[in-house]
Order: structure tokens, then C-alpha cells, then sequence
């Protein structure tokens, strides 16, 4: 394996195949089993490329553990009861929130733990930190069982492949992945066409200026139109925090991080996370189409300050030496402030139809 061992493998397919979709070009340079970035390593933390909220704070997973715990009595406290993260990451925020989740007892019996992650270097990580939960690995949603179900999912739609539509004239074109003439990666046009157009969120087709690149993440929509059909069959609740937008706007947004620089996207395939913004608009509207109901997005900043962040903070602080109370305190800071984490990263929740607004979500918008 080697970061050129994947850059190979997309040219041979774009040689055989013609020029992919950025999707494609990013589900291969991220999952790829043996090159892929998700596959061969472990991106997560100050060391890695990115840092997440909980990895920056223990007060933010124990805070997920407390909307578990509550939005699970508005379920009508189900035992048992399916508590799933997709895509854990190094499995820091279960941890937390099963810490959190332990001041409930009934809650803590109740529930039984299911991960949804594809990188086996993470569920390396996770079993470390998480075997003695005994959580139960799946590849995907919809290989849970079935029952009621509490699913929490941080930064996991930004990492979910995008497409990107450019309007040119009357019509949208998709942009692809080619190869140049010194046979590097490179973005072009494919052809204007009518059917790009139909993809393009209807808000969007015709109000967008000549040049705008829109963005659609068909994973994450697929994902949607899932839960809402799982909802609205069986009880269940769903909170995704992320970074991204609300209501649907031109980007572009897909960004390549190396150790916590941006770097170019089609630069490093295999050896960059590759993100970008979700749609959070688009992403509820998949699920209300199909019967449930969504509350958000709400600030992060609010949503944690709804769920008593600082109430944690001073009862973490009262505990610590001057130093570390330092630490807590920035850490929350961070997670908080609007020219930091507490405006770009929005909450948002899914839940069955007919149930009240879950914790957090209580004022909407
Ligand atoms: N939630 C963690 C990690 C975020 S990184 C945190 O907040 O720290 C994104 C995570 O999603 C990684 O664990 C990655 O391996 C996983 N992931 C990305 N795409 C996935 C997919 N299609 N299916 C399952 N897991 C995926």
C-alpha cells in the first residue's frame, strides 16, 4: 500500500472508464480497502489531520449522553433500545456518553450498543476503547436490527461523497475528475445537460448565477430517505452535528485537510480527509418525504448550552486543579464560540412522527 498505489488506481479507472464524478473520485481516495485514506489510517486528533468536538472536549459527548437519556423517556423508555453512532472515529464520544448514560441506570441496562463504521484501522481504535461495552460492528444503517432506535452521528455526513453541478447558461454540467495532457488529476466540465439540471436543488436551478457550483451528497440524501422510512415504521430518534449550512446555497465547499492544513483536493488522494459542508435544508427534506419529523438545524453553540453545558463546566471545574480547569474551559470555548465550532456546527434531529421537540430543539431556528 502507498499514497501513489491509489492516485494509480483512479487514472487506470478514468483511462478505462472516462472521467469520474467527484464522488467516485472520493469514495475511492477515501475508502479504498487497501489505499484509501479511512483505510490505512488513523486521521483523528492533534497528531492526525483533524480534531473533533470530542476529542476537544469530554463535556461534549457527555452532553450527546444526556440528550440520549432524555429524548430516550420521550420514546416512552423502550428496553431494550438500539443506541448506534455511525461512524465513531476513535470512539471518544461513546465513551463519554456511556459516563454520561451511567447516571440513568434504567437507560444504561436498557441499551445495547451498535457502531457503523467501514475503516478497520477505527474499529481497531474503537474496540480498544469500547470492547468492554460490547458494541456490535455493522458496515452500514441498514444492516441494524430492527426495534427502537437512538442514533447519534458526529461529523459523519461531511465525510459522505459529493457531487458538483456548475451552471453554464441554461443548463447545469457535472464537474469530473479527468486527467490533463501531463496526465494529472484535474476538474472539467462533462456535458450541459438537462438531467444535471434536474439534480440541482429546485431552490437553486434558476436563481444561481452563471459559474455557481452546487453541491449534492446522494449518501447523505439516501440516508435520510432511510431513517424517515425507519422512523415512520418503529420508534426512533436521530441527532447529526456537523458543519454546514442551512437553507440550501451555492458553494463551492469540498475542502482536503492535511495535518490541519488545507491542501488541494485532487493533490493527495489516499493521504487527505476530504469534507464538505452538508446541506442540512436538502438532507431534511429526504427525510420529511418520507414521514418524520426534523427539528433543526439548531447552533451548536445553543443546542449545548440548551442541554446545560455550563452546569457541567462548573461541576468539572469544582474538581480540577488550576490547569486543568484551564483545559475544560478553552475546550468548551471552543465547542461554543460563533468564530469557532458554536455557528458553523449545527445540530439537527430526526424523530418519529407525532413525538414533542427533542432537548435542544425545544425553539427551533
Ligand atoms: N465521529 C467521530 C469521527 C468523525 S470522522 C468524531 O467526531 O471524532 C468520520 C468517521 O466516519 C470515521 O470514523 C470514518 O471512518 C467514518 N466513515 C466515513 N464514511 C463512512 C461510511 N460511508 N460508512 C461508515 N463509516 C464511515
Amino acid at each position: 500500500m502507498s499514497a501513489d498505489g491509489i492516485r494509480r488506481k483512479i487514472a487506470r479507472r478514468i483511462r478505462a472508464e472516462g472521467p469520474l464524478s467527484i464522488a467516485a473520485y472520493m469514495a475511492m481516495a477515501l475508502h479504498d480497502p487497501e489505499d484509501g485514506y479511512y483505510a490505512r489510517r488513523d486521521p483523528i486528533g492533534v497528531k492526525g489531520d483533524f480534531i473533533t468536538a470530542p476529542e476537544i472536549s469530554q463535556v461534549f459527548g457527555e452532553l450527546v449522553g444526556v440528550w440520549c437519556a432524555l429524548t430516550w423517556h420521550q420514546l416512552g423508555r423502550p428496553d431494550p433500545v438500539i443506541l448506534a453512532e455511525l461512524g465513531p472515529g476513535r470512539g471518544v464520544l461513546i465513551g463519554d456518553l456511556l459516563r454520561a448514560a451511567a447516571t440513568v441506570p434504567e437507560f444504561r441496562r436498557a441499551l445495547r450498543l451498535y457502531l457503523v463504521e467501514r475503516s478497520t484501522a477505527l474499529r481497531a481504535e474503537q474496540e480498544m476503547r469500547l470492547g468492554r461495552f460490547q458494541p456490535v460492528w455493522r458496515p452500514g444503517l441498514e444492516d441494524l436490527p430492527d426495534g427502537p432506535l437512538l442514533l447519534v452521528a458526529n461529523e459523519f455526513l461531511d465525510a459522505l461523497p459529493i457531487r458538483q453541478f456548475a451552471r453554464r447558461g441554461a443548463h447545469w454540467a457535472e464537474r469530473m475528475v479527468a486527467l490533463d495532457e501531463q496526465d494529472r488529476l484535474a476538474f472539467v466540465d462533462g456535458p450541459a445537460s438537462p438531467l444535471a439540471s434536474l439534480l440541482v436543488p429546485h431552490t437553486l436551478r434558476d436563481s444561481a448565477r452563471q459559474g455557481a457550483v452546487v453541491e449534492i451528497c446522494p449518501a447523505a440524501l439516501t440516508l435520510a430517505a432511510g431513517l424517515g422510512a425507519r422512523f415512520s415504521r418503529q420508534s426512533g430518534a436521530a441527532l447529526f452535528i456537523d458543519y454546514g449550512y442551512f437553507p440550501s446555497a451555492p458553494g463551492p465547499t469540498l475542502r482536503a485537510l492535511q495535518r490541519h492544513r488545507e491542501v488541494s483536493v485532487l493533490a493527495a488522494p489516499g493521504t487527505a480527509d476530504l469534507s464538505a459542508h452538508v446541506d442540512f435544508a436538502a438532507f431534511a427534506k429526504a427525510a420529511r418525504d418520507r414521514g418524520v419529523d426534523t427539528h433543526g438545524p439548531v447552533p451548536q453553540g445553543r443546542f449545548l448550552t440548551a442541554l446545560g453545558v455550563e452546569v457541567r463546566l462548573a461541576a468539572l471545574a469544582a474538581q480540577a486543579t488550576p490547569a486543568q480547569r484551564q483545559i475544560l474551559e478553552r475546550g468548551v470555548e471552543r465547542l461554543l464560540d460563533p468564530g469557532e465550532m458554536g455557528t458553523l456546527f449545527k445540530a439537527m434531529a430526526l424523530v418519529s412522527p407525532g413525538l414533542p421537540p427533542p432537548p435542544g430543539f425545544e425553539t427551533g431556528l
